[in-house]
């Protein structure tokens, strides 16, 4: 019996050999030369020379053995639409995708810029471009214009891919404006939209370069289109995340590193075989979607359940209702979801056929003790805390089910996956922390296969962000604190940045604060993340209007709160707006002029704010208080 620690230290020591014999997992059409290129740190090359296509490892490969089975149900209780595709079904959805595509000139290395709901299309239009060569950059439906124009000027697309509209909660959410104002706003100009039409928005967008889907898609209906056989190294998409200034960063990835990664990841993590059913309700705007929802279970041959609508609508019983009508196996989402559930009358989750799940796994930002004692309770299945990023593209940290059964322990989510050489690192010295001891979360190079390449298009940004904050350290960090502890599990302790974890959305604060400062009111503004029962964290902005007289006019304070609530919502999307706007005649700064934002976080959570030593005045921290506590 393989125990864990023998794998993890041959893929550390021997990662040559551990991901060669990995590599096997996954269809080569060229073999590869050489299993990793790490003459240039940071950068890494992984299976050198070798040949191959994520959309054929994910569909084509299983023609042979499981054409019947699904591939893809899709739900959605918004519409109200549930389908069911066989492989062959959806091999033959990507080949009239792959092929309209073709026909507006998109080829290999061509960016492909993806606006949509979840609807199946967007996971069509997702393997078309991986057989096509294309890169996707898919972009959260719920992000404002400005936003989605900042990254159409970053990605310069060839083609965006959109529809008329998305729908929450009962909401329709009008797509197009949102595209055409972005397609304004930027300075790259789009040559083209294709345009899905669900019928839901009457609204249509009347640029010339808008093209319908539906008459191309009959056009190409028995469309058959080649998979372009793409080195190992190339890339297969930026996604891009939020960092600690306001501009994204495209994370971008290749194909046989990320193919041969998730296919190892789903025996070692999630112990998931071809047939089993697989329910991931997240959104393929994040990371999560991307590999759990799309990637990772086609290319091992399971069937992936794609949801458009909430976990509590029409009621708290909705998922548990698909686990017993699908046979679902494995389940991911993110803690939040079960923290609105656990609102829910308990009899709905008692009232479903569970037998058929496995087990439950949560990611994407912290899981709470009572959370995780609360879902273990009322499911009576293994739930499985895992640790991971956009950057990482797959669990860095997790318990290795498929590998050993290690016991879990609460508050962690486990120990570094294979190939992560993990360690904690003192944030002054860049030294190794003791057990115990908390530090910056760090891996040493190289990263294993499946992570970022770099930054799209910056690769000096690429090193200065995540690979010169340790002191002192040539080494990868997470912008994490953690604690280890005698046997090597870790326990996640936060961020050391700016960013905050809103219903495991990743959030830069100093996006939030920008978009806040461009409303002519303001003179200055913080915002920080402050402990939320449900969400995790939740945005609070404290602000500093030019003119502080205002505020006593009646209806003032209301009326400007709306405004600001809307400038967030106009400029980042609504899932960005601060839950609380607090006005402040001033703000909290250290003497050399950086805002406490700590400090600030922890009176907001009524905590003291700690070690305050070059605080230039000592007034603004008794307002930020004032301010919590008048509730304005
Ligand atoms: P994202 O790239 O948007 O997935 O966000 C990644 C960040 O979410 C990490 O850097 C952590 O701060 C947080 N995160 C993700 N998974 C966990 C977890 N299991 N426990 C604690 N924090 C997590």
């Amino acid at each position: 019996m393989t125990t864990y620690r023998e794998e993890f230290r041959r893929s550390i020591e021997a990662p040559e050999a551990f991901w060669g014999e990995q590599a096997r997992r996954i269809h080569w059409e060229t073999p590869f030369e050489k299993v990793l290129d790490d003459s240039r740190p940071p950068f890494a090359r992984w299976f050198v020379g070798g040949r191959t296509n994520l959309c054929y490892n994910a569909v084509d490969r299983h023609l042979a053995s499981r054409a019947q089975q699904d591939a893809l149900i899709y739900v959605s209780t918004e519409t109200g639409i549930e389908r069911r595709y066989t492989y062959a079904e959806l091999h033959a959805e990507v080949n009239r995708m792959a092929a309209v595509m073709r026909s507006l000139h998109v080829k290999k290395g061509d960016r492909v810029l993806i606006y949509l709901p979840m609807i199946a299309e967007a996971l069509f239009a997702m393997l078309a471009c991986a057989r096509l060569g294309a890169i996707h950059s898919v972009v959260f439906g719920g992000f404002a214009a400005p936003n989605l124009a900042a990254r159409i000027d970053d990605a310069k697309p060839a083609l965006i891919i959109t529809a008329d509209a998305g729908a929450r909660a009962g909401k329709v959410i009008d797509y197009t404006p949102l595209v055409d104002e972005a397609l304004s706003r930027a300075e790259y100009k789009v040559p083209q939209v294709l345009l899905i039409d669900r019928q839901l928005a009457p609204e249509r967008l009347q640029a010339p370069y808008l093209i319908a889907y539906e008459p191309l898609r009959e056009q190409f209906f028995d469309a058959c289109v080649q998979c372009e056989w793409l080195e190992s190294n190339e890339p297969s998409y930026v996604l891009y995340t939020s960092g600690t200034t306001g501009r994204p960063k495209g994370v971008q990835r290749d194909v046989g590193g990320y193919a041969v990664a998730l296919a190892a990841s789903m025996e070692h993590i999630f112990q998931g075989a071809a047939g089993d059913v697989m329910f991931t309700p997240s959104d393929i705007g994040w990371v999560v979607g991307h590999s759990y929802i799309i990637y990772a279970p086609l290319i091992a041959g399971l069937t992936t359940v794609m949801y458009e609508g909430t976990p509590v609508r029409p009621d708290g019983g909705v998922w548990w209702r698909l686990v017993e009508q699908y046979r679902i196996n494995l389940m991911f989402t993110a803690p939040t979801a079960i923290r609105v559930l656990k609102k829910q009358d308990p009899q709905l989750m008692q009232q479903a056929d569970l037998s058929s799940l496995r087990t439950l796994f949560l990611a994407g930002e912290p899981l709470d003790e009572p959370t995780a004692q609360w879902i273990q309770g009322a499911l009576r299945k293994p739930v499985v805390d895992n640790y991971w990023q956009t950057e990482t593209g797959w669990p860095m940290i997790a318990i290795p089910h498929g590998i050993e059964d290690l016991p879990p322990k609460l508050g962690s989510p486990g120990v570094p996956s294979m190939g992560f050489n993990l360690s904690l690192r003192d944030e002054q010295t860049g030294d190794i922390c003791a057990p115990g001891e908390k530090g910056v979360i760090a891996l040493g190079y190289p990263l294993p296969p499946g992570c970022m390449q770099t930054v799209w298009g910056d690769d000096r940004r690429f090193v200065d962000t995540y690979w010169k904050s340790v002191p002192n350290q040539q080494v990868y960090s997470t912008f994490d604190w953690g604690v280890q502890d005698d046997d090597g599990y870790v326990s996640i302790l936060g961020r050391t940045d700016d960013v905050i974890n809103v219903a495991g959305h990743r959030l830069g604060t100093r996006e939030i604060e920008e978009a806040l400062s461009s409303h002519p009111a303001v003179a200055e503004v913080a915002v920080v993340g402050v402990a939320d029962a449900v969400k995790g964290q939740a945005a609070f902005a404290f602000v500093v209007l030019r003119d502080a007289d205002r505020l006593n006019a009646p209806g003032v304070r209301e009326g400007l709160e709306a405004e600001l609530a809307h400038t967030v919502d106009t400029q980042l999307g609504a899932i960005a707006r601060p839950a609380r706007v607090h006005f402040v005649s001033m703000l909290p700064k250290t003497r050399s002029g950086k805002l406490l934002r700590r400090a600030i976080a922890a009176l907001a959570e009524g905590r003291e704010p700690g070690d305050l030593p070059t605080i230039e005045d000592i007034g603004a921290l008794q307002q930020v208080k004032a301010a919590l506590g008048a509730g304005g």
